[in-house]
């Protein structure tokens, strides 16, 4: 979508507008650039994009932290009176690698809305770390597929089986193309890749792998069991879970976006005059947004 702020258009993860924004790196958001240069995003986004180096800047438009995936942003923008805030896709709460997203106050709000649905309250990270660091304790000897997306997710949960269980989980290709833009820019995570040969020492015992979600499921893990000779289990981690049933043995309701209430938070903070929603169906939120407004 595109929004205007003082007579300036700007493109909000597209390149429609004068100036472009890309708010962080996954597919759905990348997806939406034709063109690679003048793009208005941090330089780890564009790292992980796979876009060239150059960054565009505009005095006008403020990056601000987003807590989503490494490199992610919202854009303030300000212009002429004007101001518009738009948040890509965010997370409150904090997380492992570092804050959430801070609010700012804004004329116009344009907001992502994933888990815009009151009954979607997702737990604390920290709890959800917890939760994984003692399933991954009470079943080790056993071999444990955790599935996950490739990029933010993989990594989040890499760093929490490296501080909650002191484990080097194995990790595919897919996600670490990912992993070593993450550790260029300063995280450290300990991983083995498929393949390698510290991969094969660690598969030797019981193990943990971070899977593609698609995979980790009861019938891919009895597979590999067999193929290995020992019990083989499966978890999901994402805040799905709340709302469907996972075919697995274990389900971590670890978002790395905001949930109902923390969007209705975060608006209260921004008291924006106009909200849009994006990304998910925002007609929960528009009600409790006109509910407060009185209308
Ligand atoms: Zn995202």
């Amino acid at each position: 979508m595109e929004v205007s702020v003082g007579g300036k258009s700007i493109g909000l993860d597209c390149n429609s507008g004068e100036v472009s924004f890309l708010s962080h790196a996954h597919g759905d958001h990348v997806s939406g650039f034709k063109k690679k240069e003048r793009i208005i995003a941090s330089e780890e986004t564009l790292a992980l994009a796979g876009f060239g180096a150059e960054r565009h800047s505009e005095e006008w438009i403020q990056l601000l932290d987003a807590g989503h995936i490494l490199g992610s942003r919202q854009m303030y923008a300000e212009l002429d009176g004007e101001s518009v805030l738009y948040t890509g896709d965010f997370r409150v709460k904090n997380g492992i690698f570092g804050k959430g997203a801070a609010a700012k106050e804004a004329d116009r709000l344009v907001v992502e809305c994933t888990y815009g649905d009151p009954r979607f309250k997702l737990p604390d990270p920290f709890e959800v770390y917890s939760q994984i660091g003692k399933w991954v304790k009470e079943n080790s000897g056993s071999i444990m597929l955790i599935g996950a997306y490739n990029l933010g997710k993989a990594q989040e949960i890499i760093r929490v089986l490296n501080e909650y269980s002191s484990i080097v989980p194995v990790v595919m290709q897919e996600s670490e193309r990912f992993s070593s833009v993450y550790a260029k820019y300063g995280i450290g995570l300990e991983r083995a890749v498929v393949g390698t040969p510290e991969a094969e020492e660690v598969m030797k015992g019981g193990f943990v792998a971070i899977v593609p979600p698609k995979l980790a499921n009861r019938g891919f893990a009895r597979k590999l069991g067999d193929a290995f000779g020992r019990r083989a289990l499966c978890a999901v981690a994402t805040g799905w879970v709340m709302s469907m049933r996972h075919n697995a043995d274990a389900a971590f309701p670890l978002s790395d976006h905001a949930d109902f209430y923390d969007i209705v938070g975060y608006m209260d903070a921004v008291n924006p005059k106009r909200v849009d929603f994006v990304h998910g169906d925002g007609t929960h939120l528009e009600k409790k947004l006109q509910q407060k407004l009185g209308k």
